[in-house]
């Protein structure tokens, strides 16, 4: 039996690393998620042959349980909310892990000399400060973004200190319980310490850097997960704690270098804090133009880049926009998407959402293509986009933003754009290209104004 578990885990790592290959473009990513599903159904099936199950109830119940939860979860949470929830999914894993981790240290006490080692503790140790931290660290995540805690980073004097100090107990005690893994008592503390720093990680970073931070986090849940392995010699969950871990470290390091921010500013750079000036603002005037407007510049255009971002997921505008593009490409107009890597509240968010509604893949292009273009363009049209076309990231260099490659729609010939208000986006600061000669400003939510539009452009095509 152990020879055919074995031949099962192979099977089950190499789905897992095919799911992810395939999960890299659109044409094979629902094959990468069957594929996942398929290595954990595999994976799964060999833990239970592995193991001597003892009671088979708990398990069963936890199975209904976890298929009661998740179900509605997968329904009822709209996509825009996909980071919160993905952060809650960390939260459980990580939990999982620091439990067993527990588990193994107190059940493995009667037999410490031969099996608490020093190999053995230091895996334990790192499964159960990584787990609980980003058990916490996860849960604190998700209430920011859910705006159930506030979302702004609150600060104190020498707060770096205080959290350094910390973990550097949190350490001590780990290498003390590596020497001698008998000092039980000291364990409890050494959970709290764990739990604590999770919460102190995350609260002096904005909002705004909870996506990054919630990728951070999965590469933690995953070195968790991969400790775990280590401490069970289990080899299948070495390999996935590990592609776990690298794939969110990974995702990290592409959303810090598309908003050109280190992985220390992230941390413990308390972005969001950063107030700018509105006096200078207000005075400023901008030109709106209704439908009927907005429609007549789109039908002289010869070629527009339409420029997705938050607004047009939180609207639902997808199917909307795809009937725009239809309308638009019939009349002979050239109609592209430009796509920046940070647009939406996950990378490949917009990707996700234009996939949705059929909008052919090769009509997507990424930022560094699709800038050369939009001097030649006519009309750039932003549908519920802000900080990612703001060129304050060009230009002020007091802009928490500034050095962010944005896609550069103020270069196009006319701008349009479709948004509720003023209101600034994720970054909280306001967008100069709101106020040029050229821009014109559409209000409203982009599902209902994409839909005056097109009621006005048949009427002229009949016209
Ligand atoms: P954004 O800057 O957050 O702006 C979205 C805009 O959409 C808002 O200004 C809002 O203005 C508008 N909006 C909201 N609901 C709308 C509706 N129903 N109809 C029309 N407009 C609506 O979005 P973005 O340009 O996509 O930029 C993404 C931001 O997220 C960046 O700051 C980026 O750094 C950050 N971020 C993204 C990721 C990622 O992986 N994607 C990761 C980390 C951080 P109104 O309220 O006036 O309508």
């Amino acid at each position: 039996m152990p020879g055919f578990v074995q031949y099962l885990y192979i099977i089950s790592a190499g789905l897992f690393i095919l799911s992810l290959k395939w999960m890299n473009h659109p044409d094979t990513s629902r094959r990468g998620v069957f594929a996942g599903e398929i290595g954990m159904l595999v994976a799964i099936t060999g833990a239970f042959l592995a193991f001597d199950v003892h009671n088979w109830v708990w398990i069963i119940a936890a199975f209904f349980i976890g298929t009661a939860v998740g179900i509605p979860i997968a329904y009822i949470m709209p996509m825009t909310a996909v980071p919160q929830r993905t952060a809650l999914s960390h939260a459980c894993g990580a939990l999982a892990a620091a439990l067993v981790g527990t588990a193994e240290f107190y059940q493995r006490q009667a037999n410490a000399a031969t099996e608490l080692h020093g190999f053995i503790m230091v895996a334990l140790m790192i499964e159960t400060l990584l787990g609980f931290l980003t058990f916490t660290g996860s849960l604190m995540a998700m209430g920011k973004l859910q705006e159930v805690l506030p979302q702004r980073p609150i600060t104190y004097r020498n707060q770096n200190a205080v959290n350094f100090i910390l973990f550097a107990i949190a350490l001590g005690l780990a290498v003390r319980l590596i020497l001698v893994p008998t000092d039980t008592f000291l364990f409890p503390f050494f959970v709290a310490l764990s739990l604590l720093f999770g919460v102190l990680l995350i609260i002096p970073i904005g909002g705004a850097d909870m996506p990054t931070v919630i990728a951070i986090l999965n590469s933690y849940a995953g070195l968790s997960a991969c400790a775990m392995g280590f401490a069970l010699n289990n080899q299948l969950l070495v390999v996935a704690g590990a592609l776990d871990g690298s794939s969110g470290l990974i995702l990290s390091i592409i959303m810090c270098k598309a908003m050109n921010r280190s992985f220390t500013n992230v941390l413990f750079g308390a972005f969001g804090q950063i107030q700018t000036s509105s006096a200078k603002q207000e005075q400023r005037t901008v030109r709106s133009a209704s439908p009927e407007e907005a429609a007549s510049i789109l039908e002289s255009a010869s070629s527009v880049i339409i420029v997705p971002g938050y607004g047009l997921a939180v609207a639902q505008a997808q199917h909307k926009i795809r009937e725009l593009y239809d309308n638009l490409m019939k009349r002979g107009v050239d109609v592209k998407f430009a796509i920046h890597p940070v647009a939406g509240r996950m990378p490949g968010h917009m990707n996700v959402l234009l996939a949705e509604a059929d909008i052919p893949y090769d009509r997507l292009v990424e930022m560094d293509e699709i800038n050369g273009e939009f001097p030649q363009t006519d009309v750039a049209l932003v549908i519920g986009a802000n900080d990612v076309t703001n060129p304050k990231a060009r230009t002020d260099k007091g802009s928490p933003i500034y050095g962010m490659p944005i896609l550069d729609v103020d270069k196009a010939r006319t701008v349009m754009v479709i948004k509720r208000s003023m209101n600034p986006g994720f970054a909280g600061i306001d967008n100069d290209l709101y106020y040029l000669d050229k821009t014109l400003m559409l209000f409203g939510d982009a599902k209902g104004f994409t839909s005056e539009l097109l009621k006005e452009l048949p009427a002229r095509a009949a016209a």
